[in-house]
């Protein structure tokens, strides 16, 4: 499995970061996917496009054949309505989106690139939040779920404790978030001192 993130940096647009996941050798039964789509900024298609050139995608295939939205916030699905006419995706997304919408139940199956991977329904951080876990890699592609809580200042929902503590019971290895950089030494650590941290904050309704 190859992942390529892909984020524009321009200062005057927030826009999240997108992985696009390929299999390893470009065989027909890949599923060349895109995890977000990034802001409906102009350049953001532009960029994709320029950056999904330099790559093989397999013969006859779309660069993008399916895409899988984290959540339904601007910077995540802006970029849709582009990439959808350019490339007409399967979009698995929680709350309707795309031309050609696939809805996500709890633990929907879904192959990505060259793995089975498995969406999870994860709301807090909004009700629509999906996380894509491939378990084979211990791949975690977590949206905004997921982001480093080192204080017991904040505010939680229930539903985000339960989220996270599903999270921390998976074997994951690296974590692809919605912002900044990838997480690929000790992942599975780094998400349970963020529940640890959570379990000591204030808990509400
Ligand atoms: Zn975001």
């Amino acid at each position: 499995m190859r992942v390529i993130p892909l984020h524009l940096d321009d200062p005057s647009d927030y826009s999240c970061v997108c992985y696009w996941v390929l299999g390893e050798n470009n065989t027909a039964t890949d599923r060349n996917t895109l995890i977000d789509t990034g802001s409906s900024h102009p350049d953001n298609l532009a960029y994709f496009l320029r950056e999904m050139a330099r790559l093989p995608k397999g013969i006859g295939k779309r660069s993008v054949e399916q895409v899988v939205l984290t959540h339904g916030h601007f910077d995540h699905v802006g970029g849709l309505e582009g990439l959808d006419r350019q490339f007409g995706p399967d979009t698995y997304a929680w709350l309707p989106a795309g031309r050609r919408h696939r809805p996500i139940r709890d633990r929907l199956p879904l192959r990505v690139g060259d793995q089975d991977g498995l969406l999870l329904h994860t709301p807090g951080h909004s009700e629509d939040s999906v996380c894509l876990f491939l378990p084979e890699s211990g791949t975690l592609f977590s949206g905004d779920t997921l982001y480093r809580i080192t204080d017991h200042l904040g505010a939680y929902p229930k539903a985000y404790v339960a989220t996270l503590e599903r999270l921390a019971g998976l074997e994951v290895r690296t974590i692809y978030p919605g912002h900044g950089h990838p997480i690929a030494d000790h992942a599975g650590a780094f998400i349970r001192t963020c529940l640890d941290n959570v379990h000591q904050s204030l808990i509400q309704d």
